[in-house]
């Protein structure tokens, strides 16, 4: 036997094959763009006919713009031009903008979406909400109305939106074929199941379908993240299990954004008005103004119940950060193990000759 003929046969007919469904890839996205994921969902295509699967789609903060606003910013006629197709109608341009909320912090390289619609919308995740310093509601897209303001920044100008900052609601889009298939309607809500090992199951996640629509399930990059999916992860969509809705209890009334003053990562129990306001949930009495960690954990030990325990734990660490070192200025900061000292707070401090003294345990 020619072994070496043999090889030439097995690595010709290889090769074939590749070309084969290159081509085949290649029909299936006659844009011919991002073909790798293209041929993923290709042969995904056959999967989804025997379970409720879709693939996931995250969606970066981007904007879609106006003809005036586009006018604006990039001078008057400008058109855009197309960077890319979306796998659903729409693509990706070439251009974008630099976003500054009010902490006059500024996101660059926002992404431009194609085409221009009647009024303008910035669409953005929680995270990039706090960094701008702006509380943006989760809407549907389009639901613009009473929503989040932000200033745009282009090349030939600057545009302060009043309105039309959300996060987009979690939602997915349906082929008419896929909807019948799946026995799910137009607008009905269902939960999205995620494996693996920050597997979650997103609720709230609004159908919508359309002929012309491919299925695919869209979320932010922070519910992306969250779930460790990426574009391509293939999710479940399960029946919509909260039959009882849980009613969200804020203990933060004002529904102030929370800040990330000095690197601290958000949601660190750092602002006292939040602490004062999980204990007067747990009273029912307005909490004393300096109240401090120490008087709740008094009052956890009242046996006051389930939020007097949330603020008990809560309140275990007192975090400092630069907005209250004043109040450490006469007495000196002494850190132990209930004590956090952020970073820059610690740098101001010292540069401030405010005396840190480290307690052992
Ligand atoms: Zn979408």
């Amino acid at each position: 036997m020619d072994t070496e003929q043999l090889i030439r046969d097995v690595v010709k007919s290889v090769m074939d094959k590749l070309k084969r469904d290159r081509q085949a890839a290649g029909a299936a996205s006659p844009s011919g763009s991002a073909p790798v994921l293209s041929a993923v969902r290709g042969d995904l295509s056959q999967l989804k006919r025997t379970d409720k699967k879709i693939v996931c789609g995250i969606s970066v903060r981007h904007i879609h713009l106006c003809s005036e606003h586009l006018d604006i910013l990039f001078g008057k006629g400008y058109t855009l031009n197309v960077l890319r197709d979306l796998y659903n109608p729409g693509y990706a341009c070439k251009e974008a903008l630099t976003l500054v909320g009010p902490k006059l912090n500024a996101i660059q390289n926002v992404r431009i979406l194609g085409p221009l619609r009647n009024k303008t919308q910035v669409e953005l995740a929680k995270t990039d909400c706090i960094i701008l310093g702006i509380d943006a509601p989760v809407r549907p897209s389009g639901e613009t109305s009473g929503s989040a303001s932000v200033v745009l920044i282009g090349p030939k100008g600057a545009v302060y939106l009043n309105e039309g900052v959300i996060r987009a609601n979690r939602h997915m889009h349906l082929s008419g074929e896929d909807a019948d298939f799946f026995g799910i309607k137009d607008n009905q809500v269902v939960d999205v199941r995620v494996g693996g090992p920050k597997g979650l199951t997103f609720n709230n996640v609004q159908v919508r379908v359309a002929p012309y629509f491919k299925s695919e399930l869209h979320v932010d990059t922070d519910d992306g993240n969250a779930a460790d999916i990426v574009n391509g992860t293939m999710v479940e969509i399960v029946d919509a299990s909260c039959v009882s809705p849980i009613s969200v209890t804020m203990a933060d009334k004002d529904h102030t954004p929370p800040s990330i003053p000095d690197g601290s990562f958000s949601g660190e129990m750092a602002d006292t008005n939040l602490l004062g306001n999980i204990c007067a949930l747990s009273t029912g009495q307005p909490c004393r103004k300096g109240q401090t960690a120490a008087t709740l954990q008094a009052s956890a030990g009242g046996g006051l119940g389930a939020f007097t325990m949330v603020a008990a734990s809560a309140a275990k660490k007192i975090v400092i950060t630069m907005e209250n070192l004043d109040n450490y200025a006469q007495t000196g900061i002494e850190v132990s193990s209930n004590v956090i000292l952020s970073p820059l707070a610690r740098d101001e401090a010292v540069a401030r000759g405010i005396k840190i003294t480290y307690l052992s345990k």
